[in-house]
Formats: structure tokens, sequence, C-alpha cells
């Protein structure tokens, strides 16, 4: 049966690699109608469609890299950046001081459900 193949082709977009048939790589090229909270060459930041919390953004690099897994020394700086990113919007969206949680989910068995790098922001509680 030849039901279900999905073809995904990579590609370079400025410089940056991305995929076809990624969903935050459609994203972060604003091919979709999701709102990008903060937006800047090397990332993007927008809320996750299903919250696990009153406050859960979503910190994605614009280039296609599927998990923490596949990083390297080079990428060093975004995943820095990915870091400084989610930490301002934690400012940003008032829970610097009440506190968050950072989470990277790793494949499948860590919870991973989308294969493109993602940084989740999560807070908002009252405790
Ligand atoms: P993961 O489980 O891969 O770490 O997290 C993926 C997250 O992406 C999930 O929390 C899910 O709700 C969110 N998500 C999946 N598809 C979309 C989408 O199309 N738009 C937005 N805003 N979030 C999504
Ligand atoms: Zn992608």
């Amino acid at each position: 049966m030849l039901g279900n193949i999905f073809l995904t082709l990579s590609y370079t977009n400025g410089g940056i690699f991305m995929e076809t048939g990624c969903i935050f790589c459609s994203i972060a090229q604003e091919k979709t109608a999701t709102e990008l909270l903060y937006k800047n060459h090397n990332l993007v930041v927008f809320k996750d469609i299903k919250p696990h919390a009153p406050v859960h953004l979503l910190i994605v690099p614009k280039q296609h890299i599927r998990s923490i897994n596949d990083l390297t020394a080079d990428d060093l700086p975004l995943v820095s950046e990915l870091i400084v990113a989610a930490k301002n919007m934690a400012i940003e969206v008032g829970v610097k001081e009440t506190g968050y949680k950072l989470l990277f989910n790793v494949e499948r068995g860590g919870g991973q459900m989308v294969f493109h790098l993602h940084l989740h922001l999560i807070g908002g509680w009252i405790r």
C-alpha cells in the first residue's frame, strides 16, 4: 500500500536549514496563522496550542534541528539564545517572580511529539 507516504524535503532559507512538512518550520516562516509573540533572526516564540498551564510558550529556533540529540558544539550560541529568550519572555508575560519551568522533551520516550527542537516555558500557576 502506498497510502501514507509523506514527502519531506530539506532546503535552506536565508542560510537557515528548513524542512517541508514540519509544522514548526512553517510557523517559524510565518506560513501559518500562528501569532508570533517574539521573533528575531534565529528564533520565534508563540503560544502552545494545547497549554498545560496558564502560561505555556514555545521558544523555537528557525533552523530545523530534530531534537537535543542532534545538537553539536556549533549550536551552543543558539541554545544559549533560546534560554535567554525564554527568560526575557518570562519577564514579558509576568512570571519572572512567581517562577516557571523550562523544558526540552527529547524523542518519543521523553514526550517529544514535534520533531523540531523547542523549549517549553510553562508557568503562571497560583501557589
Ligand atoms: P513536545 O511534546 O514535542 O515537546 O511539544 C510539542 C508542543 O507543540 C505540544 O505542547 C503541542 O501542544 C504544541 N503544538 C503542536 N502543534 C502545534 C501547532 O500547530 N501550533 C502551536 N501553537 N502549538 C503546537
Ligand atoms: Zn522544522
